[in-house]
């Protein structure tokens, strides 16, 4: 395995099909699955987050895998989101899917580029004037309008806005 780019913080490596678990406080290996509780910072405020990860039996220091750092991240990501009352990823996908759209179709929809509803599904925080914007195009009633008339209009800059 190489550092190429230099010794970041990977609490776990990956050799081969071996994958070596060390705890990185005191280097012990005897570490067990559980549910931890983790602290993160988004813009300054700290959240704690609850998920999947390990604790060593040595010391009680909790991690968790490398691979579940984008998890972790989505995860922190929408405690900001909630906290500040905007939507979180899961409820942005759900609304996606409630009106029966691939991110494809969502992001014409919205006027917006794929990769940012590709983005904000996966963590990136939307800014207010998108999160409006989701909401607006995505309540019930917007909805029930756009069935009444039979067809979503994909097309993108049909719509006169955004
Ligand atoms: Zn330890």
């Amino acid at each position: 395995m190489e550092w190429a780019d230099g010794f970041t913080f990977v609490p776990f490596t990956h050799i081969g099909l071996v994958r070596m678990s060390r705890c990185i406080e005191c280097g012990s290996v005897e570490l067990r699955p559980a549910v931890v509780s983790l602290e993160g910072t988004v813009r300054g405020e700290i959240y704690i987050v609850e998920m999947k990860g390990l604790v060593c039996l040595n010391d009680g220091y909790k991690t968790i895998e490398g691979s579940d750092m984008p998890e972790f991240a989505r995860l922190l990501a929408d405690k900001y989101r909630s906290a500040q009352r905007l939507l979180t990823s899961e409820e942005i996908r759900s609304r996606r899917k409630r009106l029966n759209m691939s991110q494809q179709q969502f992001a014409h929809y919205l006027g917006v580029g794929v990769a940012s509803v590709k983005r904000w599904e996966m963590g990136k925080i939307q800014d207010r004037r998108c999160d409006d914007e989701i909401r607006r195009k995505t309540d019930a009633k917007a909805h029930i309008a756009d069935t009444r008339i039979g067809r979503f209009d994909l097309l993108p800059g049909t719509d006169g806005s955004m």
